[in-house]
């Protein structure tokens, strides 16, 4: 039995997330994708918000599982009996970032290893950072995340209208 988690923040999960964790299932037996609970950067959607969205958009993805987490993300793979991490990867800019990732991850588990997706050509240029910045900022995301997504960034949006949540996200990268 092959046990993969797909470990992010999904501030929100947009559609360039859904098709890492749609490839990864047919490469696993089961894939349970983690969404990290408190990231050291600001985040627009809570917890329980993020756990509904993602579980709505994977809900077609038999072999997936949704679950949130806190702490290591290897103590998570442990607990879960996975022994793989997968991760997507955009840009050559992404590769460093990730790189030092499953060095460090291996190196506090040397059995648990990490599988890089490429990101497909039509999602290579989303993030969840620019998702929010084109929804709070009036655009249309409608080709990018899935419907009840895009309804909650609607939401944000109309209850922004002092720009506090363009503000809180502007310098964060993701
Ligand atoms: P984190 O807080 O871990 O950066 P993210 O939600 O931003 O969480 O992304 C987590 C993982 O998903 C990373 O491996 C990232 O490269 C990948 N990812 C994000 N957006 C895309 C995309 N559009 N296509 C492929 N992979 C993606």
């Amino acid at each position: 039995m092959r046990r993969a988690i797909y470990p992010a923040t999904f501030d929100p999960i947009t559609n360039g997330h859904i098709d890492i964790a749609a490839r990864a299932a047919k490469l696993f037996d089961e894939l349970i994708v983690g969404v990290y609970d408190r990231p050291m950067k600001s985040l627009l959607f809570s917890i329980e918000e993020r756990l509904a969205m993602s579980r709505e958009a994977l809900a077609h993805l038999g072999n997936v599982e949704v679950k949130s987490y806190s702490g290591l993300t290897v103590n998570f793979a442990k607990e879960q009996g996975a022994g793989y991490i997968v991760r997507g990867l955009r840009a050559l800019s992404d590769f460093e970032w990730e790189l030092q990732l499953s060095l460090a991850n291996h190196q506090l588990e040397p059995d648990i290893d990490t599988v890089c997706l490429m990101a497909s050509q039509e999602y290579s240029f989303l993030s969840s950072s620019i998702l929010r910045e084109i929804a709070l900022n009036g655009g249309s995301i409608k080709d990018m995340a899935p419907a009840g997504v895009v309804e909650a960034l609607l939401q944000k949006a109309k209850n922004d209208q002092d720009g506090s949540n363009r503000i809180k996200i502007v310098s964060v990268r993701d």
